[in-house]
């Protein structure tokens, strides 16, 4: 076992939650397939094959648990289902940038919304401690199938 699926599973222990087989192989899911950004869909794909008896409502039940307790991020790129990541609480989030052909999700970590921040603050009295950014377009591949 990775020492990071090792260190989810304290964390949901330390929470006195249960460390059932299912919630273990989801988080391993995610830690396998870290810089995807799965929906409920892929992860039962995912773990059907150890576990040919889990239900979707299950892996539901398990994404909703693991998002309230701060492990997973919960996002919604409007596709019409929501994707998960590792949420990582002590860091500025990464951005996105979503292809509306093929919905492919990249990530970019450049960040040169310090000052728009500070002057949305400053221009309507409010002090903004976080934002999150999702660009909507093609990605090269789909954009180079297009011209
Ligand atoms: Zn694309
Ligand atoms: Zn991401
Ligand atoms: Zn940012």
């Amino acid at each position: 076992m990775t020492g990071e699926l090792q260190a989810l599973l304290t964390r949901l222990h330390e929470k006195d939650y249960k460390l059932t087989p299912q919630r273990k192989v989801i988080l391993k899911a995610f830690v396998d397939n870290k810089d995807e950004h799965l929906s409920a869909e892929d992860i039962y794909g995912i773990v059907k094959e150890q576990y040919p008896d889990i239900g979707l409502a299950t892996v539901y039940r398990t994404l909703d648990l693991l998002a309230e307790l701060g492990i997973l991020l919960r996002m919604n790129f409007g596709d019409g289902r929501f994707r998960y990541e590792f949420s990582n609480s002590d860091v500025h989030q990464h951005h996105h940038l979503i292809c509306m052909e093929c919905g492919r999700v990249q990530e970019f970590a450049d960040d040169l919304l310090e000052d728009l921040e500070r002057r949305v603050g400053e221009e309507n009295g409010f002090r903004v401690v976080d934002h999150q950014v999702k660009f909507y377009g093609y990605c090269s591949e789909c954009d180079r199938k297009k011209a």
